[in-house]
C-alpha cells in the first residue's frame, strides 16, 4: 500500500516545541492541552498571531523539535513489510530545508526527499492510507483516514466521519495491518462490496 503520513503533530512534537517557546519567550504558562484549536494563538491570549507563529520561523526552531515516541520504529518497520511511505506536509517553504534537516533525516534517516511531498491540499495526492493529525487533511480524501489524536482534534467525531483515531504509533501501525488485511481480502474475493 501507498501510506501517505503528515508530518507536525503526527511523526514529531512541534506543538510540545512551539508552546514551549512561545512560554519561555513571552513568559506564559501554556501547556499543548490548552492548544484546543486549529489556531495555536487562542492558547495564548493577549498575544498577536504573528507572534505567536513567528516562533516556529526563528532560524534555529526546529532544532528543538523532536520525534513521537515509536514513529520512526513504526515507519522503517511498515517500509519493511514493503508499504511504501510518502511525508506529505503543509510546510511553509521559508523553514522547509531547516525542518528537513533537523527534524526528517535526522531522526527518520530511511527516508528520502524523493518521499516528501509538499502541499496544502492534500486531498489531491493519491494513496491508499493518510496518517494525519487534522481532519481538515482527511475530510473528502480519496484515501482512507487514520486521525492521529492531539489536543485540537479531540472533540473531532472521528468514527462518524468515517476515520480510525490512534493515539500513539504502536496503534497507528495496527490500524495500517488492519487495513491492509481488509484490502487483501477484497482483492481476492472479487465479488465483495468494499
Ligand atoms: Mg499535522
Amino acid at each position: 500500500m501507498t501510506i501517505l503520513v503528515d508530518m507536525d503533530d503526527t511523526i514529531e512534537q512541534l506543538l510540545e516545541a512551539w508552546v514551549e517557546r512561545c512560554n519561555s519567550l513571552y513568559g506564559r504558562h501554556a501547556s499543548v492541552l490548552d492548544v484546543t484549536d486549529w489556531n495555536v494563538a487562542a492558547a495564548f491570549p493577549g498575544l498577536t498571531r504573528e507572534q505567536v507563529y513567528g516562533v516556529i520561523e526563528e532560524p534555529g526552531f526546529w532544532k528543538g523539535v523532536l520525534p513521537k515516541p515509536g514513529a520512526a520504529e513504526a515507519l522503517r518497520s511498515l517500509a519493511e513489510k514493503g508499504h511504501e511511505i510518502y511525508i506529505v506536509t503543509a510546510t511553509e517553504y521559508k523553514h522547509l530545508a531547516e525542518k528537513m534537516d533537523e527534524v526528517l533525516f535526522r531522526y527518520f534517516p530511511f527516508l528520502k526527499w524523493e518521499q516528501v511531498i509538499v502541499t496544502r491540499r492534500k486531498q489531491m495526492i493519491r494513496g491508499d492510507i493518510l496518517i494525519d493529525d487534522g481532519p481538515h487533511n482527511l475530510l473528502g480524501g480519496a484515501y482512507r483516514k487514520i486521525l492521529f489524536d492531539a489536543p485540537h482534534n479531540r472533540f473531532f467525531d472521528a468514527e462518524g466521519n468515517g476515520m480510525i483515531r490512534v493515539r500513539n504509533w504502536q496503534e497507528a501501525e495496527q490500524a495500517v495491518e488492519r487495513i491492509a488485511a481488509e484490502e487483501k481480502r477484497c482483492g481476492e474475493e472479487p465479488f465483495l462490496v468494499k
